[in-house]
């Protein structure tokens, strides 16, 4: 993993895109791939800082998810949470499909599905924690360069504040202005809104990320897991192939909505997947158990 840290002016570099996470990345601006914008945004949806208020809307696509405000965060949030929910969902689906096709054992079904529930929701709790741990690390490094170049060049800050400032649409006076007011009140706090985007008073927890991830792909992978335990034997595949694929219509049409993208090639992209992945296993499986391994 590499987080590329970029004190100066860079603030996209701190919000890079996890990989391995899952999901599908939205070609829709201002919603930035869910499981990193969550992160950034998370800290930003408490009141903003001194800086934030006065920042006319931005130019920059690196920056608009610095300013999406409250409502902005929680659908984000909400967003992950779906896309989660959908991970949990298609991989469980997959394998207790697959373990049907082998096998019409009620126990070999729970157990394949409830080993899938945890060890999928722990490694994306896992690889969540890593995650927005190290994007933590960045921030606090750049934090403290921040710190230091305000401490050793308070000048130089000064005129970069006010630069960015009327980067954004003020004019050279009313932003040396503003820039001095932001200094004069809290020159740290305004530099990390401003240069880094972050919100030094509210860095992403990681433990809240990856109880989130945790909890969103269990709530899904319960789904495929109860619908196939459940239902006596002839109706198994039936319950699960269907409420599976009902329930990635949703998901698919959530975040899709969510995301202010159209839902109808949004759901058709979903499902197919879910489908695809069932089909595969399904396969994989009855040609296991027909050859009886
Ligand atoms: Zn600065």
């Amino acid at each position: 993993m590499t987080d590329i840290l970029v004190p100066q002016g860079s603030p996209g570099a701190l919000g890079l895109p996890r990989p391995g996470t899952g999901g599908d990345p939205p070609s829709v601006p201002n919603v930035p791939f869910p499981w990193a914008c969550c992160h950034s945004v998370e800290r930003r949806s408490g009141a903003g800082p001194p800086g934030g208020a006065i920042l006319p809307a931005v130019t920059e696509p690196n920056h608009d998810e610095n300013h999406g405000g409250a409502l902005g965060s929680r659908l984000n949030w909400l967003r992950a949470a779906v896309l989660g929910a959908n991970d949990g969902i298609v991989s469980t689906a997959g394998l207790v499909v697959g373990v049907a096709g082998a096998t019409g054992s009620r126990s070999a079904l729970l157990t394949a599905g409830l080993a899938g529930l945890l060890a999928g929701s722990m490694s994306m709790a896992a690889g969540e924690y890593v995650s927005v741990s190290t994007q933590r690390d960045s921030e606090l490094a750049a934090l403290a360069v921040e710190k230091r170049e305000l401490r050793e060049q308070p000048e130089a800050e000064l005129r970069e504040l006010t630069q960015m400032l009327q980067t954004r649409g003020l004019s050279e006076e009313v932003a040396r202005e503003a820039a001095e007011q932001l200094t004069e009140r809290d020159a740290l706090r305004a530099h990390a809104s401003v240069e880094l985007g972050i919100n030094p008073d509210e860095l992403t927890n990681p433990w809240h990320a990856a109880w989130a991830s945790f909890l969103a792909f269990t709530v899904g992978a319960l789904l495929p897991l109860l619908a196939i335990v459940l239902p006596p034997g002839a109706w198994r595949l039936p319950v699960t192939v269907v409420s599976v694929l009902a329930a990635l219509v949703l998901t698919g049409w959530t975040s899709a909505r969510l995301g202010a993208a159209a839902p109808g090639r949004a759901v058709v992209r979903n499902v197919g997947g879910g489908a695809l992945a069932m089909a595969v296993t399904y396969a994989a499986g009855s040609l296991l158990g027909a050859v009886g391994v």
